[in-house]
């Protein structure tokens, strides 16, 4: 049995208004849970700040609309798995834009080791996009890894730049078949087909192969690939404190 249980967190969402109505579109802010086959608990992004619960906007951050609430704190969604921040073996840093690292706070004096990719770790200090308040927290070991890294059988980390400098995303094989957390890499199901990625981005060229090398591990693996801010995806998945199945 090298099976994986994955769970799903939602842990906010954060939006845009249409110019025209006004009306607020929003994404999911989401996180990952792994009970891994060897008993460790591994968990994939922390979500938005807890400053952020209850409040209309994203601001310090980000210019976005904002809908946290009590319960899509990751602390909130943990306890409601009967875990508390000190119980996480491993947190795997994706990437440090302020709603995948919100809660790293959370793990202040637990010595928790924070994987991340080394490139983005040696741009994140320099890049004010990643506010360092947010990730560069006391007492994480916060720990490069260079590419691809098998941290269990079945469970691994796919480095995956392009959104940012050294973004990774994590692959898992789960008691109901493989999956794939693009995080970022593929965000948003216009992606999977997209021949240029926005000029916007810090590396466009190095997203379009990040999204078909991850194409690629779908095809070969007939992994389920969830998409890191999809609403009209998230919203068929089965989320936490249930264990996640493929629809
Ligand atoms: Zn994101």
């Amino acid at each position: 049995m090298t099976a994986h249980e994955l769970y799903l967190l939602h842990l906010g969402q954060l939006g845009s208004r249409d110019p025209d109505t006004g009306e607020a579109r929003f994404s999911q802010v989401p996180g990952y849970l792994i009970r891994t086959a060897t008993g460790r608990t591994v968990l994939v992004d922390t979500g938005n700040p807890a400053a952020l619960i209850g409040q209309p906007t994203a601001a310090p951050w980000w210019d976005l609309v904002n809908n946290t609430r009590p319960e899509d704190d990751l602390v909130a969604r943990l306890a409601g798995l009967g875990i508390a921040p000190r119980d996480v073996d491993l947190l795997v840093s994706t990437h440090f834009d302020f709603d995948h690292c919100g809660r790293h706070d959370a793990f202040v004096g637990t010595g928790i080791t924070s994987l991340v990719q080394r490139e983005h770790l040696a741009v994140a200090r320099d890049d004010p996009r990643f506010d360092p308040a947010l990730w560069d927290i006391p007492g994480i070991a916060y720990t490069p890894v260079a590419g691809d890294v098998e941290l269990e059988p079945g469970l691994r980390l796919i480095a995956s730049p392009g959104h940012v400098i050294g973004h990774q995303s994590v692959y898992v094989e789960t008691n109901d078949g493989p999956v794939l957390m693009a995080i970022d890499a593929i965000s948003v199901a216009e992606q999977i087909t997209m021949q240029r990625f926005p000029s916007t981005y810090p590396d466009p060229e190095a997203a379009r192969q990040s999204r078909d090398t991850l194409m690629a591990l779908v095809a070969a693996t007939g992994a389920f690939l969830v998409m890191g801010h999809d609403a009209p995806q998230w919203a068929t998945l089965r989320k936490s404190p249930e264990p996640f199945r493929r629809p």
